[in-house]
């Protein structure tokens, strides 16, 4: 039967919950255990699809084309299992599926309310396809004491009660800041926030304390007293190398075992870390380094860019390299006096990531052409895919006017909205004046490769692959006689041959298009072979420049 691991916030935002769920699930995982990780997002949007990456960073698409907060993407690169829809829930989902009840009839005549309406749900959603797993940790979004955050608290409450302490432990994160005035650590905030939780009936099991400075054993003691927990429940979490260094540190405070002792499971194997001492190994101690630029429009929040950012350091360690990422504005490329040879000339390879509207999009346009007329490795993925073709029809077909609907009205639609596509489900249709939310092509779809083709040497032969999408616009099929005139070719096609999924050049040294997201399937410790053989040709690069 599943245990379930409640994993709360406590004092502030930006604890690095996501990264410490993740953490501990893989930690679970090296013992041989079952996890799933499941985020309740306790915001009002139905998924955070539509918000802007600047907001609340990357969307993290799944392969059941769900749209989901980055975390989803942590936990996958951290344990290597698929998340999936039902694995983030908001609170803008759980009232849309009420209401539509609701407006139904199915309530009979109830007076809907957030208690048991609201918490039923909650504990319906954490409680969905155990399956064979052994744990469930159900990370919640925000900070204990937020208005939106009380059904998921009170729902925790219930399932404590109903499931028992057995089958439940709750983990709070929470902040010990060093004030350096005084040289001090401090234990009150910490206090302050179980207080809170204890006040919505809910008593953490253990606490992880997020310090900068190691946190004295006086202080862990007065923390343990005041918080009603063990003192060796009382776990420190100073600031880590890397984030592969999370899982390691973590197990080395005690966190897992004491996981493990709360369930009375103390007796079971030490687990095999073996692949987390590696990837540390691998990150910590690269035997030469490269220079990416990305060029792309949100490069002002890393945490826009989260999967890709994650996915360059993968292929990174997979060639026992360091990567150090260029973020670059594609606007800046707009400019009159733009010297874009400047900038782009030390890098030792170029990607243009994903992205939406117009804005930077001539900037990233000079980019690829750069990257195509200097040699320079290329990745360019979903928008940047599109822009390599926009660059190819204007500068090796001829078709001077090519451009992108997206970017509005335009005779020579290179890329065009997507009206009909095949998905798992059936015949998808949509029009320009869709809903935007969910109604992009999304989650996993296959495409067929080329063979002898770069890409599918990349893939290691495979002649069919699976990836994630999350787009609206298509590189249009009807110029590819034109495209490949001028020495695109298309190399990957969706299984009907009408949806360009992959181009390249195979008079160029790596220079290759994607209309996936291959970041949202890269793991450190199984790097995605696009990454790993992009930074390779970077490593190739180096050895010119
Ligand atoms: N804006 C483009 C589209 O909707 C590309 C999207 C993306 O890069 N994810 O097709």
């Amino acid at each position: 039967m599943a245990r379930y691991i409640f994993i709360t916030g406590g004092v502030v935002s930006s604890l690095g919950k996501g990264l410490m769920a993740a953490s501990l699930a893989a930690l679970l995982q090296a013992r041989g255990y079952k996890v799933r990780i499941r985020k309740f997002d306790p915001y009002l949007n139905v998924d955070p699809g539509t918000m802007s990456p600047y907001q609340h960073g990357e969307v993290y698409v799944t392969d059941d084309g769900a749209e989901t907060d980055l975390d989803l993407g942590h936990y996958e690169r951290f344990t290597g299992v698929s998340a999936r829809q039902s694995d983030n829930i908001t609170s803008g989902r759980i009232y849309q599926q009420i209401i539509a009840k609701e407006r139904r009839g199915d309530y009979l005549g109830a007076t809907v309310q957030v208690i048991p309406h609201v918490t039923d749900m909650i504990k319906e959603f954490a409680l969905a396809d155990p399956d064979d797993h052994d744990f469930i940790l159900c990370e919640i979004g925000g900070t204990v004491g937020d208005i939106e955050s009380l059904p998921f608290i009170e729902a925790i409450r219930q399932m404590r009660n109903e499931l028992g302490p057995d089958r439940t432990a709750v983990v709070h994160v929470t902040l010990v800041p060093y004030i350096s005035a005084a040289g001090e650590l401090k234990t009150k905030p910490t206090q302050h926030s179980v207080r809170e939780l204890t006040s919505l009936g809910v008593q953490p099991d253990l606490l992880l304390c997020r310090c900068e400075h190691p946190l004295p054993e006086s202080e862990r003691a007065k923390i343990a007293l005041f918080c009603n927990v063990r003192k060796e429940a009382v776990i420190q979490a100073l600031d880590a190398s890397s984030i592969y260094a999370v899982p390691l540190q973590y197990h080395a405070e005690g966190l897992d075992a004491e996981v493990l002792r709360h369930f009375r499971l103390e007796k079971d194997p030490a687990p095999n870390l073996g692949r987390w001492a590696d990837i540390v190994d691998r990150h910590n101690n690269p035997e030469g380094e490269v220079t990416v630029a990305v060029v792309g429009k949100y490069v002002g929040l890393p945490d826009a860019y989260k999967s890709l950012n994650e996915a360059l350091v993968h292929g990174a360690m997979a060639n026992r390299v360091k990567v150090n990422i260029r973020w670059i504005d594609s606007e800046i490329f707009e400019q009159d006096d733009a010297d874009i040879a400047a900038q782009l000339e030390p890098m030792h390879a170029i990607l243009v990531p994903g992205g939406f509207g117009s804005r930077g999009s001539e900037g990233k346009i000079a980019s690829v052409r750069f990257a195509r007329e200097h040699k320079v490795p290329f990745f360019g993925i979903c928008l940047g895919m599109q822009m390599a073709c926009v660059e190819a029809a204007r500068h090796t077909s001829g078709i001077s006017a090519a451009s992108s609907s997206e970017f509005g009205p335009t005779d020579q639609p290179i890329v065009g909205i997507i009206t009909e596509w095949m998905s798992k489900e059936g015949l998808q249709q949509r029009g320009a004046d869709s809903d935007l939310g969910g109604t992009m092509r999304l989650g996993a779809y296959e495409a067929r490769l080329a063979g002898n083709s770069h890409v599918s040497t990349m893939y290691g032969g495979a002649e069919r692959i699976m990836e994630r999408h999350r787009h609206r616009y298509e590189v249009n099929v009807a110029y590819r006689d034109a495209l490949e005139k001028g020495g695109l070719v298309f190399s990957g096609m969706s299984p009907d041959g009408l949806l360009p999924e992959i181009v390249e050049r195979p008079d160029h040294p790596w220079f290759i298009g994607v209309q996936f997201h291959p970041e949202l399937k890269s793991k450190p410790f199984d790097p995605h072979p696009l990454f790993a053989g992009f930074i390779a040709a970077a490593v190739d690069q180096s050895r010119l420049v």
